[in-house]
Order: C-alpha cells, then structure tokens, then sequence
C-alpha cells in the first residue's frame, strides 16, 4: 500500500508547436548540444530547477517524478519557447512538485535513538528501551517485555548503538512472529478460512501480500501499530485468498472479517513504511 504520488506526465495539447514554425537548425546547435543538462527557470520568484531532454517529438512534454521536474522538447524548440511553456504549466507543475517533496518528507526515516531510556513505538504504545550489564545474569533472564512497558536487553548501557538496534529488531522480529501468528490466527478461525500459509516480511515496500498459492506475507514491523491495524492488514490480506482484487466483492469480505475495519485503514493510509525508525 505505497502513497507515493504517481509519475506525472503531460503532452498538453495547448503546448502543440506546429512543425512549420520549426527555426533554421543553426539557431538550434547550441541548445541541443546542451540536451539532458540541468537548467533553471524562475517560477513564482523561485528558481525551479529542470532536466531538459531533446527528443523525437513533435510537442513539449513534461513529467514530474521523485527526481523532479523533466522537460522532453523536440530539437527545433527554442530553450526561451520551452521556458514560456514551463511557465505557463506553472500551477501544475509547481502542484506536482510539492506532492513529491511531501511525499520525501513523509518517507524520510525518523530520528531514533538506540540508547538506554530511549523511546520505541511498539503496538501503538511507547516502550522505554533499558540496557542491562551484559555480565549480569538477572539482566539477561529479565530480558522482554516488562508490564511497565519496559523493554529490558542484557546489554551494556554504553552499548554501541548499531549493536543495540539490531538487538531491538531481533525482539520485534521475535514478537511479530507471534502476534502476527495469534492476529492471523483468530481472524483466520473466526472468518472460517481454508488452509493458508503465512510467513514474516521485512519488505520496505508493503505491509503485506497475498498470492494465488494462498500464501500471505506480513511485515513484522506492523508492530509499531495499534492492534486494530494489524488487524486490518491482516484481514486485507485474509479477504485476498477469496478475492486476489480490491474489487467491491474484496471490501465486502474485508468487512465481513473484520466489521469496524475502517478506523484502522485510514489510520495506516498515511502512514509511509519506510519512515518507520527500524
Ligand atoms: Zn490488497
């Protein structure tokens, strides 16, 4: 369930230069040596930066993806008459680009800690991260989740903070495998499902799969979430195995697993996966 924008891309019609008006390919020679070059136009007073491609075409195109805005133009067209025509798209394109970069905003990891007394999200609460002496026998048996939403780990306190977050994502891996398995489990037994299997993903792209084998694939880092969430997503996946769409027949069995679905879906909506801090 990625919410990247979509590549943009326009052949406006408006923008159509008839081939007639095409200028002596001399006045052209500098320009087209210069195609594919990073270039600037002022844009509501601000420098709005473009890659221009000379291309076999008959009318200026743009597209705006993750690596900003591109501007394809046959070679005949001057680079004056392809900035009017950057300018005038200007609420569009400059729509398109906010888009993305709230979209890198949004996907940019955010910051954290791996120290002692840190904070961690964990099933939609806060968990505070303790760090044991590693020497320390009791800290090691003490090891897991405490009923102060404590997280204790048999580490050193002046642990390197690399070591610490692989130790922090093992444990999530651990309890996601039940959990997940215990979500899965009771949606699963009160859907009255067919046999599936399902397994743990770490995939920065989805929270979760579903193929025609009826295997599903849930990414353990769903346990930064509520348990309404996870339910969600694992109901999503669970109402695959009948319908392999996101077809009218698909929702309807999403809500038949799970009837107040659609608080949490809204909820992971925004939510961009690869932000998560792990
Ligand atoms: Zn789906």
């Amino acid at each position: 369930m990625p919410h990247r924008p979509e590549r943009t891309t326009t052949d406006d019609p408006q923008l159509s230069l008839p081939l007639q008006q095409a200028p002596a390919p001399l006045a052209e020679a500098p320009h087209a040596r210069e195609s594919g070059r990073l270039r600037g136009v002022l844009l509501g007073g601000q420098m709005c930066q473009f890659r221009l491609r000379r291309a076999r075409r008959r009318t200026i195109g743009f597209q705006i993806d993750d690596h900003g805005l591109t501007v394809s133009a046959p070679r005949w067209v001057s680079l004056r008459a392809i900035e009017e025509a950057i300018v005038e798209k200007e609420r569009w394109i400059r729509n398109k680009l906010a888009q993305w970069q709230d979209w890198r905003i949004r996907k940019t990891p955010k910051a954290q800690r791996f120290v002692d007394g840190a904070q961690l999200a964990y099933l939609g609460q806060e968990l505070t991260l303790r760090l044991g002496a590693a020497d320390e026998r009791t800290a090691a048996l003490r090891s897991g989740l405490h009923p102060a939403q404590e997280l204790h780990l048999a580490m050193p306190p002046g642990a390197d903070e690399a070591e610490v977050r692989l130790a922090v994502q093992t444990w999530y891996v651990k309890q996601a495998i039940l959990i997940l398995g215990e979500r899965v489990q009771w949606l699963a037994t009160r859907g009255g499902l067919r046999p599936f299997s399902w397994k743990l993903s770490s995939a920065r792209t989805q929270w979760g799969s579903c193929n025609e084998d009826r295997r599903i694939r849930l990414n353990w880092r769903l346990l930064f979430f509520p348990i309404p969430v996870i339910d969600y997503v694992v109901a999503h996946e669970l109402a695959h195995l009948a319908e392999l769409n996101h077809g009218p027949r698909f929702w309807r069995e999403v809500e038949r697993l799970m009837p107040d679905f659609q608080a949490a879906r809204s909820r992971i909506k925004d939510e961009e996966l690869a932000a998560l801090p792990l």
